[in-house]
């Protein structure tokens, strides 16, 4: 097991420890309600995050959100590609 060579002096201790302080914490505001929560966590007011709702006390709610945002990716994405094939029967 490595082991230190030296003592570590009390004054190399305090001075370590003197750059250790309290910082403000860093927020945001959330994009759905607008009340301030931690970056890159879900709001603990709404439970959205990313303008999609994560946590809910209603699991049907959060089933029945993902179900319609699935079923709106699976219309632009058949959107897209009627789209694709219009351009290629202007192009012959
Ligand atoms: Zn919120």
């Amino acid at each position: 097991m490595a082991l230190p060579k030296r003592k570590h002096s009390k004054a190399r201790t305090g001075s370590r420890k003197a750059n250790w302080k309290i910082v403000a914490l860093n927020y945001s505001l959330c994009s759905h309600c607008g009340h301030p929560r931690l970056p890159h966590t879900v709001c603990s007011n709404c439970g959205y995050y990313n303008n999609e709702l994560i946590v809910s006390h209603l699991k049907e709610e959060i089933r029945a959100k993902r179900k319609e945002r699935k079923q709106k990716e699976m219309i632009e994405k058949v959107e897209k590609t009627m789209e694709e094939e219009e351009q290629k029967k202007k192009k012959e």
